[in-house]
């Protein structure tokens, strides 16, 4: 099995929290409701630390980290200190949110601790749909809200859109809202079927799938942003950006400090970030995570997304 990570830089996902002011009925982690665990970051900042001083990073350079959750914005001193502690170390960081907590006074604190990217998602414009998709809590306002703070706050916005058979329609118009609203990125990604998402039944068929993200190539608003198919074997769709596999080079720690490949895998941990060093997970990370080839592009293995393709 050769290495996955050489000097390649290491993107590394961080959940903040298991506690979620939504109810996403897609939610790969099961998350949502005030009762969850909030991430050591105190232990993650030391681990990082640790990483810089041991000059670990010429072997395993950190591409940056990307914190998420839940709701990330539920954790705000965490969410604060990891920032802080990247921007001292020169470590891009990031936030994936669903955008309905981030207000003016939270989008300042975010630009002190130099977070540079903000990904909120976003997989419908109907009012009742997100509750549908979201659940009771959620508001379309709050979304388009932060979104609209996101942008004017100068961060990197990226706009993430679930593309299930409850949205198939609003495909186009969140793109053309995302490209209207200044966002820098939009990401389409299928519904991967871990998780709530594996007993709800709202996932496309790959048939389906194709469709909308062709109608999606044929509607391009011109000279503005490539939409990017996640979790998508590549195809040639003028206009469009595929990613085969957006972990193939990532490090994914739960709020619990456990450590796997991709948060879409149902696998066991590689190690804890209790037991190991960020370096120590980097070595077990290429001597342990399964990779193969398919159409010509490195996926991991056991991704339920690629389950039973050759
Ligand atoms: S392992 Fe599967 S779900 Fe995770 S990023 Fe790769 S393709 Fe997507």
């Amino acid at each position: 099995m050769s290495s996955i990570i050489g000097p390649d830089r290491i993107g590394i996902e961080i959940k903040l929290t298991s506690r979620c002011n939504l109810h996403c009925l897609h939610c790969v982690n099961r998350d949502g409701g005030p009762d969850g665990r909030d991430l050591d970051h105190d232990l993650f900042i030391r681990r990082l630390r640790e990483w810089e001083v041991s000059g670990e990073g010429m072997r395993w350079p950190i591409r940056e980290v990307r914190m998420t959750g839940g709701e990330p914005l539920l954790n705000l001193p965490g969410l604060a200190a990891v920032g802080f502690a990247c921007l001292e170390m020169g470590i891009p960081s990031g936030i994936n949110t669903n955008g309905s907590l981030l207000t003016e006074s939270t989008a300042g604190l975010l630009r002190e601790a130099g977070i540079r990217v903000v990904k909120i998602s976003l997989d419908t414009l109907n009012p009742c749909r997100i509750r549908e998709i979201r659940g009771e809590n959620a508001s379309l306002d709050a979304v388009l809200k932060g979104i609209g703070i996101a942008v004017r706050s100068g961060f990197e916005v990226i706009v993430r859109f679930t593309l299930t058979s409850l949205n198939r329609e609003e495909l186009v118009p969140c793109y053309e809202y995302a490209v209207e609203a200044g966002a820098a990125r939009f990401q389409v990604k299928p519904l991967i079927q871990a998780g709530r998402a594996k007993e709800i039944g709202i996932r496309l068929t790959p048939c389906d799938f194709r469709e909308a993200v062709e109608d999606l190539g044929n509607r391009l608003v011109p000279g503005s942003v490539v939409p990017e198919i996640l979790c998508s074997i590549p195809r040639p769709i003028p206009g469009l950006a595929f990613k085969a596999c957006g972990s193939i080079d990532k490090l994914y720690i739960s709020s619990g400090g456990e450590v796997f490949t991709c948060n879409f895998l149902e696998s066991t941990p590689l190690g804890s970030m209790q037991s190991d060093s960020l370096a120590e997970l980097f070595e077990i990370r290429a001597a342990r995570a399964g990779k193969r080839r398919l159409g010509g592009h490195l996926v991991l293995e056991g991704c339920p997304e690629y389950h039973g393709r050759a």
